[in-house]
């Protein structure tokens, strides 16, 4: 016992520090919103009714991390964990097969969000089976945020942070930093939802293609870092006695430049699988009249316009640009932290990432890679993909 408990204080320790938010709750909230547009129109108007609530909702599962201690895992899924060369040859899509060959524990371990996204679909079935408002609200917010989790690169391996090649700080810049900074530049125009027949191979083809951009995604900033000097890369700032450390603007701008397709792509991409699998849902359930649930029962003629406006602002790619996402308007500052940056920057100094009026104000949501001695003769496996929470593994002595 007494060998655990060492290495978990340090990770505690090191922990101590903020994490990295899965798309933030910037991208989150943008994921949701734009899976309302693709809906048909049988769905559409009780969504879009909704569509403040589900969208608040959808960052609820990293809001309730603090508190829970199985919520981690949800987020993400190891799969190199299991095999580098081979790994969707070696784990097996369905969960009990899984369980089977690799174990509960394992799996849990190493993340499980393919069959979260699974048991969330099977729940929000089950609220349309009951003509649960509530429930229907609830499960389409986290179902929509497990599987924007599942689109990002980074929460399907073991190095989710870069942190095994020398970049750590590379999980916030991709899902937070860079979609914050150039979400005007995204194209949003997604597929429209349609039923699946097979929702859990759709999901983990996700997370195969997400597995397929590691490469680039931590290629393309090596070769940044090799032209790009420390102090020119990195951002320092202090908060709460601790200094830590994230990738500076200059280095966002660069390696905006080469993989920016590719985090748009990831963005555009998860919000028709949302409204693919909250339409599947529905249809499964037997494609409940909606209207029976809405008081008034029809779109009024005011939300009508709105929808409108924004479907052609959504189709034109503006959304941003107009100001109509509602990630963008609840956005609001946070703490300002105290800035030691690199002196060419200082001239324009970055504003610290947007967050939601009604995040909880987490204590230490500081920048992520935290400037912390790592332990000597331990390996420490920090898990903290997303949210202002953090999970901490650990693992012996080598
Ligand atoms: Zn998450």
């Amino acid at each position: 016992m007494k060998k655990i408990l060492l290495p978990l204080l340090l990770a505690a320790l090191i922990l101590a520090h903020g994490t990295a938010g899965a798309w933030g709750f910037f991208g989150h909230r943008t994921i949701t919103q734009v899976a309302v547009y693709e809906l048909p129109a049988a769905m559409q108007a009780f969504y879009y009714r909704h569509m403040a609530e589900v969208v608040r909702l959808s960052t609820a599962p990293d809001e309730r991390r603090n508190s829970d201690p199985t919520e981690a895992p949800k987020h993400f899924i190891d799969i190199d964990h299991y095999s580098e060369e081979d790994p969707f040859g070696k784990v097996p899509r369905q969960y009990d097969k899984a369980v089977e060959k690799f174990s509960a524990d394992t799996l849990k371990k190493y993340g499980t969000v393919p069959w979260v996204i699974m048991e969330t679909k099977a729940s929000l079935t089950e609220a349309f089976r009951q003509r649960d408002t509530v429930g229907i609200v609830k499960y389409s917010a986290e179902l929509s945020h497990y599987v924007g989790d599942a689109f990002v690169p980074l929460h399907t391996t073991i190095n989710y942070d870069g942190q095994l090649t020398d970049q750590k700080g590379l999980h916030s810049l991709w899902e937070s930093q860079l979609p914050e900074r150039y979400i005007t530049e995204y194209k949003l125009d997604g597929e429209p939802a349609k039923y699946l027949k097979d929702p859990l191979a759709a999901v983990w083809t996700v997370v195969q293609q997400s597995y397929g951009f590691l490469g680039e995604t931590f290629d393309r900033a090596s070769k940044i870092e090799k032209v790009m000097k420390p102090d020119v890369r990195y951002t320092f700032s202090h908060k709460y006695g601790k200094t830590s450390r994230r990738y500076s603007d200059a280095f966002a701008d660069a390696y905006n430049k080469s993989v920016g397709g590719m985090v748009d792509y990831r963005l555009k991409g998860a919000p028709t699988l949302v409204s693919s699998l909250w339409l599947t849902a529905w249809q499964d359930a037997g494609k409940p009249d909606l209207s029976t649930m809405m008081t008034p029962a029809k779109a009024t003629k005011e939300e009508k316009e709105k929808l409108s406006t924004e479907l052609v602002a959504w189709k034109k790619n503006t959304l941003a640009q107009d100001q109509l996402l509602l990630a963008q308007q609840k956005a609001k500052k946070v703490e300002v932290v105290d800035e030691i940056k690199s002196a060419k920057d200082m001239a324009d100094a970055p504003d610290a990432p947007a967050e939601p009026a009604e995040a909880p104000a987490a204590p230490l949501e500081a920048p992520d890679s935290a400037i912390a001695p790592a332990p000597d003769k331990v390996k420490v496996k920090t898990k903290s993909k997303d949210g202002n929470t953090e999970k901490t593994k650990t693992k012996g002595p080598k």
